[in-house]
C-alpha cells in the first residue's frame, strides 16, 4: 500500500500519514455533493488522530449529519480544496477526500453510501456494498 500523502489545488496545505487506510468508501450523499460541486466524494478513512496536516491551518465548515452530529468539513481557506472530514457518528475515523492524493491511483471504493442520491449517469464499477444511506452500525 503505498504512503498516504497529499494536499490541496494551491499547495498550503499538506498531509500524510503511516497508517493503513481502514476503508475506503464513496458518498453519493447531497451534502458531499454540494461540497466537492461535483457527483459523490472519493473518501479514504485513516484511524483518527494518524493524520498530519501541515502548512496552512484547515477552515472548518460545521456541518450536522443524518445521526444530528457534527460533521467537520476540513478545507483549505486559500483555494476551497476539500481535504478531510471530521464525523462525529465515526468518531475513530478520520475522512480524507481521496482527490486530494499525491498518488491515488491504488484508490478502489470498497463500499458505495448514500447510493439513493446518486445522480443520474453516474456508475461507479466495483463489487462493493451499495448502501441506499449510511451503512447499518455494527
Ligand atoms: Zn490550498
Ligand atoms: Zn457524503
Amino acid at each position: 500500500m503505498p504512503k498516504i500523502a497529499g494536499g490541496c489545488l494551491c499547495g498550503k496545505v499538506r498531509y500524510s500519514t503511516d497508517a493503513e487506510p481502514a476503508l475506503s468508501a464513496v458518498c453519493h450523499c447531497k451534502h458531499c455533493q454540494k461540497q466537492t460541486g461535483t457527483s459523490y466524494s472519493t473518501l479514504v478513512a485513516v484511524p483518527k488522530g494518524s493524520l498530519i496536516i501541515e502548512g496552512e491551518s484547515l477552515a472548518t465548515f460545521n456541518d450536522v449529519g443524518e445521526s444530528g452530529l457534527p460533521v467537520l468539513r476540513h478545507f483549505c481557506k486559500n483555494c476551497g480544496s476539500p481535504i478531510s472530514t471530521d464525523v462525529k457518528a465515526m468518531p475513530d475515523l478520520d475522512f480524507i477526500k481521496a482527490g486530494t492524493l499525491d498518488d491515488s491511483s491504488w484508490f478502489e471504493p470498497q463500499i458505495q453510501i448514500w447510493c439513493d442520491h446518486t445522480q443520474p449517469g453516474v456508475k461507479i464499477e466495483g463489487d462493493g456494498p451499495k448502501f441506499e444511506k449510511n451503512p447499518p452500525a455494527g
